[in-house]
């Protein structure tokens, strides 16, 4: 088989496994649950060392095991490439980091490679992101801060949005090559005015008053910047959300004068208070933010309702093991 014709086989076993989800273009891929579905054994392993995961066949018993001290985006991805491996019939397979991060002349790990990137990042997936932020799907003219911020929507690394945007045709190699260059380190650091997130590999969104209403997919150590609008001679203030519980922590509260990041607000170009919250526990959070005038009642209906889902680790609060998921149906198994 042609290359071609590999990659095709590969993106139509994706485009099967996508159309048995239900979600909607745009959504992250649950990578882990789709592999759980499927009546396949999935670990988190540490001391991996080079190894990023493994697909294992033995009979009717498949089983993957990823490395838990990598990036989540990244061992999202191998996740991914690991059930391709499965899905298009291939044998026990062991990856190492090239053969997820380059391009392996292997036809095997081609497919895997196709099979994942179409999986977590379908054509279709990418164009519902580029619309919802306000590109043209076909001719997208995207910044390093644009690509990141699909790239933290899908739940994917940015440099497998970048090479998964230039697969689709939607970027010319040169706009490719520049946003290789760039490194997302650096895009979260001007998200976070300077700072860096807590967690190096946490993903960071930036919300204006253009996302009332939202809902906003997190994990555990991922931060939101809030941009709200001041206007300090009108005075009011903005009252930040009371019952978050433990499931947020505020990490930074500051003052940044007007940038063009608070796109179609109520207010126009103001200057804005950032507050940077981080996800800490899994569940639903409601997140209102309120203005008023010292000494007023809140006025009703928030100006900014942000709904954040923030999804449990796929492992116990050791970081390895097999899935919480499985590890609880084996105890239920083993007690019945
Ligand atoms: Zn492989």
């Amino acid at each position: 088989m042609n290359r071609r014709s590999l990659a095709r086989e590969a993106v139509l076993a994706a485009e099967h496994v996508l159309a048995e989800t239900g979600l909607s273009p745009g959504d992250p891929v649950p990578i882990f649950d789709l592999i759980e579905d499927r009546g396949i054994w999935l670990s988190f392993e540490a001391g991996l060392d080079r190894l990023l995961g493994t697909y294992l066949r033995i009979g009717d018993t498949a089983g993957i095991a990823l490395n838990a001290a990598r990036p989540l985006a990244l061992q999202r991805f191998t996740a991914a490439h690991e059930l391709g491996h499965h899905e298009l019939g291939h044998e026990s397979h062991l990856d190492l980091e090239a053969t997820i991060t380059d391009r392996s002349q292997d036809p095997k790990e081609f497919q895997a490679q196709t099979f994942a990137a179409s999986l977590l990042m379908s054509e279709l997936s990418v164009e519902a992101q580029l619309e919802h932020w306000g590109h043209d799907p076909d001719h997208p003219d995207l910044s390093a801060t644009d690509v990141y911020s699909i790239s933290a929507e899908l739940g994917v690394s940015y440099q497998a949005t970048v090479t998964q945007l230039r697969v689709l045709g939607k970027i010319p190699v040169v706009s490719a090559q520049e946003l290789w260059k760039v490194h997302p380190r650096q895009i979260k650091q001007m998200l976070l005015g300077g700072r860096r997130p807590d967690q190096q590999w946490a993903s960071v969104r930036r919300l204006t008053l253009a996302d009332h209403q939202r809902a906003v997919e997190l994990n555990v150590a991922d931060e939101i910047d809030i941009a709200l609008p001041e206007m300090p001679e009108s005075g009011y203030e903005w009252v930040l959300p009371s019952d978050i519980g433990d499931r947020f922590a505020l990490v930074n509260d500051r003052h940044q004068p007007s940038d063009a990041d608070l796109r179609g607000t109520l207010f126009g170009a103001a200057d804005a208070r950032h507050v940077t919250l981080k996800a800490c526990k899994p569940g639903r959070t409601r997140l209102e933010f309120f203005s008023r005038r010292p000494g007023d009642e809140c006025e009703a209906g928030a100006p900014l309702t942000i709904h954040a889902v923030t999804r449990p680790l796929p492992v116990s609060e050791l970081g390895q093991g097999i899935s919480t998921n499985q590890h609880d149906q084996l105890l239920a198994r083993a007690s019945a």
